[in-house]
């Protein structure tokens, strides 16, 4: 296993991290026994980084990580990550909240400690509740033993958070697409201008660069036949300067054999694989896709339909076959905002800049549905 000692902290760990947040389940379930086989898989093969959170698996992810790494594995193998979400935190009060937690983990020392979920406004947030100086305090008497934040902000408030701090480590959300798509090519750069250390969450767009249009998978398999799309995904991100530890949220044993076999060591992307990388993009841009940009001229609907946000769905759909959010849609929609009630009016027609037939398109996405 490749392993990368993070700088200014000075700890040793695995390039590949187990993320314990989408693990197998058996009736609604967490599957202890397959679960428990990938763990001891991955510590066999050397993956030393483990990343558990408060939230994941509704609160049953924490106590996965205590009974089937830390009880069954010596602790001095492992590093353990876990997360504290400020909306609970304040809501137990931040100390009792830690304590608790800790408890749960049964762990004398939580390795890596994250601020989960931070954006812009919860510096004041973690102020407010005292989680900043809980965590400066549980630091002190050593039980935990570096004190990081999870990212989901605006990318403009990332260098406001760093700065905020002396953090340990970071956690931001980077992957092949969202560089070159999106704003994650910006976010890596204001931790890495700060050498702070950094882990990778989302390598594989949540498994969407996995389970992509096959126009981007036929890409992948041209280039190399052997290697799936997630292992680009995964290469990708580990090839960067500056990334220390790429987290998989792995489901199944084949996902813990495809990453073991590429982390073991880290190939890194050659030119040439950077320029299939590339080819990727392109044949995303190709794509059959609602040509909406959100702009949100249409939102004088006077059924109230949400739109853009259908179209960013159905887009999910046709690039990353994930029908997550358009399914969402569905689910926090009141009925009588969602497409069925559409009159044809013709009003959001008018305003669309982009000239999107977006009463066929609607109707479409409907008989899918
Ligand atoms: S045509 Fe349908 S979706 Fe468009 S504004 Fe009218 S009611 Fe809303
Ligand atoms: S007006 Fe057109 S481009 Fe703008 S959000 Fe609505 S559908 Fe998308």
């Amino acid at each position: 296993m490749e392993m990368r000692t993070m700088p200014t902290i000075g700890e040793k760990v695995s390039r590949l991290g187990m993320g314990l947040m989408r693990l197998p389940t058996a009736d609604g379930k967490i599957d202890y026994n397959t679960a428990e086989a990938m763990i001891d898989r991955l510590m066999e093969a050397g993956v030393t980084y483990y990343d558990t959170a408060f939230m994941y698996h509704g609160g049953e992810s924490e106590i996965f990580a205590s009974k089937a790494l830390l009880s069954r594995h010596p602790r001095d193998s492992f590093t353990i990550a876990t997360k504290m979400p400020l909306g609970e935190a304040e809501k137990a009060g931040a100390q009792p909240f830690f304590d608790a937690q800790q408890k749960k983990l049964g762990a004398d020392t939580i390795d890596f400690y994250l601020m989960h979920g931070i954006n812009g406004g919860s510096i004041d947030h973690m102020a407010r509740i005292g989680a900043d100086e809980v965590a400066r305090k549980m630091k002190r008497d050593g039980r935990i033993r570096y004190h990081g934040f999870s990212y989901h902000g605006a990318t403009d408030d990332l260098p406001k958070v760093l700065d905020a701090f002396p953090w340990d480590f970071c956690q931001i959300q980077l992957n092949y697409y969202d560089w070159y798509a999106g704003e994650a090519q910006k976010l890596y750069e204001a931790v890495t201008s700060r050498n702070v250390p950094l882990v990778v969450m989302e390598p594989v767009h949540g498994g969407g660069l996995a389970r992509c249009h096959p126009d981007i998978i036929k890409v992948f398999t041209d280039a190399n036949p052997e290697a799936s799309a997630a292992s680009w995904a995964m290469r990708w991100c580990g090839s960067l300067p500056g990334v220390d530890v790429v987290l998989s949220g792995m489901s199944d044993m084949s996902q813990v054999e495809d990453n073991i076999r590429h982390f073991s060591p880290l190939a890194q992307l050659t030119d040439a694989e950077q320029s299939v990388v590339e080819r990727a993009m392109d044949a995303f841009k190709k794509l059959p896709l609602v040509p909406c940009t959100e702009c949100n001229y249409c939102a004088k609907c006077p059924k109230e339909i949400p739109i853009p946000r259908i179209f960013g769905g159905q887009n999910d759909v046709v690039r990353f076959g994930s029908s997550w959010f358009l399914m969402n849609y569905r689910n926090w929609t009141k009925p009588e905002n969602q497409i069925p009630a559409c009159i044809e009016c013709g009003t959001c027609e008018a305003a669309c800049p982009q000239g999107i037939n977006i009463i066929e398109r609607l109707k479409g996405i409907e008989e899918s549905l």
